[in-house]
């Protein structure tokens, strides 16, 4: 129903970043190895992105759009083990119960694709194509039915920068897979598949590279990988600071903190490093699901991972002699 529908999709979307981050996070987990995401007006007149992943069958391509239409969950068990980065069978729903959407998709086995159009929840057509492999969806027209929301968007620069956010933070998050980013017709970035380190210095910039001291931990609750930067390049504002969860992008002021000790007397006053840093946990040790934009994790010993953290970190600190 449409109007369930509709307000379901005001959690699930906030801002044209929201939709952005819901597709590549498809892309991701449809195994694709290069995703490139293309924007028009911060997202306002369109976000499309193309994928090169396993693609959908004919029914799943049309079933993929009705809530909780999930292919990623099978058993309830299935909740506790999440490899993937969906589990809600929510976005696509909403999405397009906001917005006008249309779809491609072919899956490698198959000669001919499906090609289709929904628009605030109405399916308009839906015909054989011959399309690549892989999946393409671009959202025009986002809240063109809720306009309180779409005029409650913020400028161009700001959205724009939203998205950006999203961007990088899924790219860090999969070094091994060819993104690219292009906004009103200029590549904003191009960024090869590659791993951890390359990744951070290109999307940072060049000079990323010699801040970099890299942290690598392994106990029984938590593997810890990734990189802090050196305290001499603590700067006044925030800046880059980034936890992933098994591959997924979360803030927590908790591990924030366990940073900030782990650099206790290292920092002038008022001076925040720099850190990407990538914790691999058992699936069934985490609760993720406590908010629709699954940015918040709730971890099962989190006092023992604020020690491990805080410990490895101040060892690789210390072995860089710093
Ligand atoms: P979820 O990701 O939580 O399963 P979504 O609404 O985001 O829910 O997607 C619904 C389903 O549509 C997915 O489970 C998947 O089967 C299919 N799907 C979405 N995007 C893609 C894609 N880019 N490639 C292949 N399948 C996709
Ligand atoms: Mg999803």
């Amino acid at each position: 129903d449409h109007v369930a529908n509709q307000i379901a999709a005001g959690e699930v979307v906030q801002r044209p970043a929201s939709v952005v981050k819901e597709l590549l996070e498809n892309s991701v987990d449809a195994s694709a190895t290069e995703i490139k995401l293309i924007v028009k007006d911060a997202g306002k007149t369109l976000v499309q992105v193309i994928d090169n992943g396993k693609g959908m069958s004919v029914t799943d391509s049309r079933l993929c759009f009705e809530r909780h239409a999930t292919s990623k969950i099978r058993h309830a068990e299935d909740l506790f083990s999440l490899g993937t980065k969906g589990f809600r069978g929510e976005a696509l729903a909403s999405i397009a119960a906001i917005a006008h959407v249309e779809m491609k998709t072919k899956q490698e086995q198959d000669e001919l694709g499906t090609h289709l159009i929904i628009e605030g929840s109405k399916f308009v057509s839906q015909d054989v194509a011959v399309v690549p492999k892989g999946t393409s969806f671009s959202i025009k027209n986002l809240f063109f039915n809720i306009p309180a929301r779409r005029n409650f968007l913020k400028s161009d620069t700001v959205e724009f920068r939203h998205i950006v956010d999203e961007f990088e933070r899924v790219a860090m998050a999969h070094a091994n897979i060819h993104f690219v980013l292009i906004h009103n017709g200029s590549e904003m970035f191009n960024l090869p598949a590659s791993n951890t380190r390359q990744r951070i210095v290109n999307i940072f910039g060049g000079r990323t590279n010699e801040k970099l001291v890299p942290v690598n931990e392994t106990t029984e609750i938590v593997s810890i990988n990734g990189f802090v930067c050196k305290p001499e390049f603590a700067k006044k504002n925030r800046g880059e600071q980034f936890f992933f969860v098994n591959d997924r992008f979360i803030k927590s002021g908790y591990l924030h903190h366990a940073v900030m000790a782990a650099y206790e007397g290292l920092l002038k006053d008022g001076t925040q490093p720099g850190y990407f840093l990538y914790l691999d946990v058992p699936p069934n040790s985490i609760d993720i699901n406590i908010h629709p934009t699954k940015t918040e994790i709730k971890f099962d010993d989190e006092h023992a991972l604020y020690a491990i953290l805080r410990s490895s970190i101040k060892h690789s600190l210390g072995q860089f002699n710093v």
